[in-house]
């Protein structure tokens, strides 16, 4: 018999059904698999217990024929969630001891159509990272090696703990967070499916807050189907978050296999980088090349503010997480400094030493940008470039359905290389930040491998709310590119 494990999603929640494996059996098989798993690092903590009991829950429902869309099916769960009276360290140090009193939103959606909590996934700190090494809980290893090597690489970042336990099958499906790539970036560097849904589709509600303009959850699967099935799930209004927005969820899975024939697809000029490898030019060229194939219009066009989102991004993200990590003063929860001798130096001291390096750089960075004298020249410029890079989005959909470009600039890249150099860093989300800073949908599809045998991914870029279309063309290049290399299990 297959291990359970290896069903994708949805084949699991079909063999669920069917009754021809359990919910425990699926849960025992993730749960010894990921026991198995300790070098990757990807879990914070592992809710076996917990585990055990939804799985038999589900198991006396499914047994009754009763059960929702997901239920019985195991998942992992970004630490950046907040579950009720389960540790929630967002993977810092300064929340340590965490357990929430509520459950959020997109979880609580999960557990109630019957998924089944693994445990809470590593990632880096308060999601600012694009490698996972600025986590609390050290690196999370990416599950791919360069062929011939065994150096460690990174799972991408921030969302590092779920795209590696989907990229080594340690679940069926992840939650995630993206702010400014961080469900597509580490979806292409891991061979899976990343979906950032529009702003507004998934309430932020319990979601340890990053830059509450950006944030947007969405899911990190081993296929599109699998990621339109969570995405329903995960999806919908909520009026506890007042950036939600009240719009019927469609039937993502629907549109799967639905015709592509016409749809025009656009290809920026200005997502040609200097230096970019050209393995990730030609896959590109390749993904146009699917895309017409399967019947669509390629169209040239020119998005010549690009270049301008990488700044303005670095400047309004850090401007909000200065403001949002105001709350942590080790007063109501979390890490407390031990010495200290009246409050403002409890409250200096607790954060000095409960943040770690990248979450001190963003907060000096975002009240530098908000700061009199230099609000002006900073936050205010970026806020204005950046209702400029939407508008520039919104005429070039006015002659095109859907954008394709690169995931990422590189393929995974070795720990420790690009720790010493910020702006390094940061560049690995030129591809990604523009759709957060105008809010649309995007999604990474496993594309292809480079000469070193590491996966790559393709971005597709919708409308505001047009997931549908981007699910339509996210399946017709799943199936052209025919992906299904998977990492040799070295950690097990
Ligand atoms: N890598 C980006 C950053 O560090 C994006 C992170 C994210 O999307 N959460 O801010």
């Amino acid at each position: 018999m297959t291990n359970p494990a290896d069903l994708s999603l949805a084949a699991l929640r079909d063999a669920l059904k069917a009754k021809s494996v359990s919910s425990l059996e699926a849960t025992d098989a993730y749960l010894s698999r990921i026991d198995a798993a300790g070098d990757l690092n990807a879990f914070v903590s592992v809710t076996a217990d917990k585990a055990r009991n939804m799985a038999k829950a589900s198991d006396d429902k499914l047994g009754r024929g009763e059960g929702g869309a997901l239920e019985g099916v195991p998942l992992g769960i970004k630490d950046l969630f907040c579950t009720e009276d389960v540790l929630t360290t967002a993977g810092s140090h300064i929340l340590d001891g965490f357990h929430p009193k509520y459950e959020s939103t997109v979880t609580s959606q999960l557990w109630r159509d019957g998924a089944v909590m693994l445990g809470k996934l590593n990632m880096d700190e308060f999601a600012m990272g694009s490698s996972n090494e600025t986590s609390f809980y050290g690196p999370v290893i990416n599950p791919w090696r360069a062929e011939g090597s065994d150096a460690k690489l990174s799972p991408g970042g921030s969302s590092g703990g779920s795209s590696a336990s989907v990229s080594a099958r340690l679940c069926a499906g992840a939650t995630a967070t993206d702010t400014g790539g961080s469900i597509r970036q580490p979806a292409s560097l891991t061979a899976t499916v990343g979906v950032k849904p529009t702003y507004g589709r998934v309430s932020r509600w319990g979601i340890v807050a990053f830059a509450s303009s950006l944030d947007q959850a969405g899911p990190i699967t081993r296929d599109v189907r699998d990621a339109a099935v969570m995405l329903k799930s995960m999806a919908g209004h909520d009026p506890k978050d007042s950036t939600s927005i009240d719009a019927p969820v469609p039937d993502y899975e629907a549109a799967l296999g639905q015709s592509v024939k016409g749809l025009k697809i656009g290809v920026p000029k200005e997502y040609r980088l200097d230096g970019m490898p050209a393995e990730i030019e030609t896959l590109w060229a390749q993904g146009i090349e699917w895309m017409k194939d399967a019947g669509c219009e390629i169209v040239d066009i020119s998005l010549p503010l690009t270049k301008y989102a990488l700044p303005v991004y670095y400047i309004v993200a850090p401007a909000e997480a200065s403001s949002n990590l105001a709350r942590y003063d080790g007063v109501k929860y979390g890490h407390r400094a031990k010495d200290y001798s009246d409050i403002l130096s409890m409250y200096e001291e607790t954060r000095a030493e409960g943040f770690g390096d990248e979450v001190k750089r963003r907060v000096l960075i975002g009240t530098y940008v908000l700061s009199a004298g230099y609000y002006d020249a900073y936050y205010l410029r970026a806020q204005k470039v950046r209702k400029r890079i939407f508008d520039e989005l919104l005429e070039a959909y006015k002659s095109v359905d859907l954008i394709l470009t690169p995931s990422a600039p590189s393929a995974a890249f070795a720990l420790g290389d690009k720790m010493k150099d910020p702006v390094q860093m940061y560049l690995n989300d030129v591809f990604t930040v523009t759709a957060n800073l105008a809010g649309l949908p995007g999604a990474s599809v496993p594309a292809g491998l480079d000469k070193q045998g590491l996966p790559l991914g393709l971005q597709l870029l919708a409308k505001p709310f047009d997931e549908e279309t981007m699910f339509k063309g996210m399946y017709a290049l799943e199936q052209a590119a025919g992906f299904t290399a998977t990492p040799e299990t070295w950690w097990a």
